[in-house]
């Protein structure tokens, strides 16, 4: 005999979470606050570009197992696109200097040896630095470990850091920064091959998950925000759904997959992150389609990524606080510069755009509100906790977010059998 796994929240957290459950056979029912799948990963149709665009790029590395494995299982892995093997072409937008970094298979990153493949100007002893991340304790931040005045600083590591932590290299907890490199570019070419969501993300990663879950009879209740639960003895035993009472009967579990801060007025007592970084992206609807994809690491402007798909060029500011609160028109301004520069469209008028601002687009993954972050379980034994804000030891992004699912499924089957 087992009981009903009620997730809330169906960001990618919960969905994973509502997945995994759901193909081992067990009930579960999701509750979404918003009309709509996806949380802070999602598409939709923008009518001033008349294309679906996401809230923002989203960039994973074929190192991200747990979020391949997420779409293996929802049967959406052949929707990310790439190269086919590992490259990382940059542009510096104030020299015009071009490079493209191609790390090399197996674990040994004999590649940094060459100086042919190297980033201009830089040393093998710059990687080499990159060690201390391994050894970072809790309180230091990226800056701590790197020479900020290597070029190598500038041209290849404060793009990664800002892009990985959301966060500047002043600020951003180093901690956090190693698993990432051990998984990916420690592992090698195949380990850190870019790839995108072909066709918007929640073409990879909601719709699928929402099909799948209807086929395996698990029902997502949207617009039902959760406002309070009754936690008593050491249970939840029910949800308060806008006045809706959904009892959780013994055998039942909660799995809370929703933002710190509503994570924290749900839960007596839970600390959280309480801070949050900003992510500004530019839409810009080219004049013609190109085929592919393409990807580009951009140095000495705004903007720090840029991803092109068919006739829209996407461009992302992380840690985007000093340009959240500037008019959509003027951050059109300064992105479209970026975008023209990079795409080499000489002084082209700006075309059709749309900027999107995500002002808690991730926990401040800084190392005071990194030691902030909860495990899975809490003191109620049917209460779990998801979320890229929970203590995975990754920054938060779709890989921490899909593991953070996992383990709260992989608890709460524990729980209820
Ligand atoms: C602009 C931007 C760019 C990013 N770029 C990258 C990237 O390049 N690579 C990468 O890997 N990651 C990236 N990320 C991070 C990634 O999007 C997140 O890590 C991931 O989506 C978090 O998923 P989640 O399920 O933990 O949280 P969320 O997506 O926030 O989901 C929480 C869900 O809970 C719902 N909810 C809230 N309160 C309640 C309630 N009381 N009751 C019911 N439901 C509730 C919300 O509506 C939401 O749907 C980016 C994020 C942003 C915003």
């Amino acid at each position: 005999m087992v009981g009903t796994v009620h997730v809330v929240g169906a960001g990618v957290a919960g969905l994973s979470c509502a997945v995994r459950l759901a193909r081992a056979g067990r009930r579960v029912c999701i509750y979404e606050a918003a009309g709509q799948a996806g949380g802070r990963c999602r598409s939709f149709h923008d009518a001033a570009l008349d294309r679906v665009i996401d809230n923002g790029n989203h960039l994973l590395l074929s190192g991200n197992r747990a979020a391949l494995a997420y779409l293996d299982e929802i049967g959406a892995t052949d929707s990310l696109a790439g190269p086919p093997r590992a490259e990382f072409p940059f542009l510096d937008l104030e020299s015009g200097l071009a490079w493209t970094l191609r790390p090399n298979a197996g674990p040994i990153p004999w590649w940094i040896f060459s100086s042919h493949r190297r980033v201009p100007d830089s040393r093998s002893g710059d990687y080499l630095r990159g060690l201390r991340f391994a050894f970072a304790d809790a309180g230091a931040t990226v800056a701590d470990c790197l020479d900020t005045a290597r070029p190598l600083y500038r041209r290849f590591w404060e793009p990664l850091v800002v892009a990985v932590l959301n966060a500047s290299v002043e600020e951003g907890a180093a901690a956090l920064l190693w698993p990432v490199l051990r998984e990916t570019f420690g592992r090698g070419e195949s380990a850190c091959r870019p790839r995108i969501a072909a066709e918007g993300l929640s073409r990879s990663f909601v719709d699928p998950a929402l099909s799948l879950l209807g086929v395996l009879g698990c029902p997502v209740r949207f617009n039902s925000r959760v406002r309070a639960m009754t936690l008593a003895g050491d249970r939840v035993s029910s949800l308060d759904i806008g006045g809706d009472v959904v009892a959780v009967e013994a055998l039942d579990a909660v799995v809370l997959a929703v933002p710190p801060a509503a994570a924290a007025g749900l839960v007596p007592g839970l600390d959280t992150p309480r801070e949050s970084r900003a992510i500004v992206n530019g839409h810009f609807r080219l004049d013609r389609k190109r085929p592919g994809v393409s990807i580009v690491g951009l140095v000495g402007g705004v903007t720090q990524w840029l991803f092109r798909r068919a006739d829209i060029a996407s461009v992302t500011v992380s840690a985007a606080g000093a340009l959240i609160d500037e008019p959509a028109d003027v951050i059109a301004g300064r992105l479209w510069f970026d975008v023209a520069s990079a795409l080499d469209l000489g002084d082209a008028p700006l075309p059709p755009y749309r900027i999107v601002k995500e002002k808690r687009a991730t926990f401040a993954q800084v190392p005071g509100e990194v030691a902030r972050r909860p495990g899975t379980r809490t003191q109620w034994h049917n209460l779990f906790l998801a979320g890229d804000w929970t203590a995975t030891g990754l920054p938060a992004t779709i890989e921490g977010a899909v593991r953070s699912g996992h383990a709260a499924a992989m608890l709460s089957i524990g729980a209820n059998t």
